[in-house]
């Protein structure tokens, strides 16, 4: 039987819901607050932003992650399928053109004769059939009302990385390398000899790190990063 279903939030899990729901023959109202209003994360007005890595993360089956991707994909998972379109080459991980990524996945909303858009913060929860996809960053009034459900601890604490642009990149110091050596040798950027000031400012770190030093085999140059535990 058809249902009439209200999701809340426009970025994965949502567009995911909307176009599975809409597959499955109900009518959704996907309602999403951009363009009036972005979390602090979000740069751009597109669905299904990704506002931190381009990665989804290995690909690769014979790990957890790997083989979620491929259960989704023979599930018939919309985003799964967008992803595997605007892939980008990142050894075994499953990386995305993230604008390419988005568009697809907006193209698809506005494309389904089953669901409507509509571009409002939602407030208070929904009293009809709704799925509350609108993820850490729930806009402040609607996060009052699930926490008044949830009681304490509803709380989401996260780093973002910076977006950098190819043209900004100093080619003379980063070179192309793989990955642990995975894919065709050439996918992602390094920096070479940064050990020095890496430890700088790992010193500065107040949580506890190790540095992890790893040689391209393919270059002979070594790279270092530091990462907090
Ligand atoms: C700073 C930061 C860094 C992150 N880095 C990563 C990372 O590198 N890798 C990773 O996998 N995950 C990362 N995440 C988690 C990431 O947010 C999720 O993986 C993913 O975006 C979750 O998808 P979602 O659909 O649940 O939520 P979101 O993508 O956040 O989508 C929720 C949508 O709901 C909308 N919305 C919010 N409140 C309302 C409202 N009241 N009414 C209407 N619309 C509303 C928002 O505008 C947004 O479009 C990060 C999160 C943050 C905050």
């Amino acid at each position: 039987m058809s249902q009439r279903v209200c999701v809340v939030g426009g970025g994965l899990a949502g567009c995911e819901a909307a176009l599975v729901l809409a597959q499955w023959g109900h009518e959704v109202e996907l309602c999403e607050m951009k363009p009036h209003k972005r979390t602090p994360a979000q740069a751009s007005d597109r669905l299904a932003e990704l506002v931190c890595s381009n990665s989804l993360r290995s690909d690769n089956p014979e790990n957890a992650i790997g083989l979620l991707h491929e259960e989704l994909r023979r599930a018939g998972s919309p985003i799964l399928a967008a992803a595997d379109l605007a892939r980008v080459p990142a050894g075994d991980a499953l990386a995305v053109d993230r604008e390419r990524f988005s568009g697809l996945i907006e193209a698809a909303i506005a494309a389904h004769p089953r669901i409507t858009r509509t571009a409002r913060e939602v407030t208070r929860l929904p009293e009809s059939l709704a799925i509350i996809a609108t993820g850490p960053l729930t806009a402040p009034d609607l996060a009052a009302e699930i926490s008044a459900l949830a009681g304490e601890g509803l709380y989401f604490y996260d780093a973002i990385a910076p977006i950098v642009t190819a043209e900004s990149i100093d080619m003379s110091i980063a070179f192309a390398a793989s990955r642990w050596d995975k894919g065709d040798g050439a996918d992602y950027l390094s920096c070479r000899s940064i050990v020095p000031s890496t430890r700088r400012s790992c010193r500065r770190c107040s949580t506890p790190r190790r540095s992890r030093r790893t040689t391209s085999r393919r270059r002979g140059t070594s790279r270092a990063a530091c990462r907090s535990r």
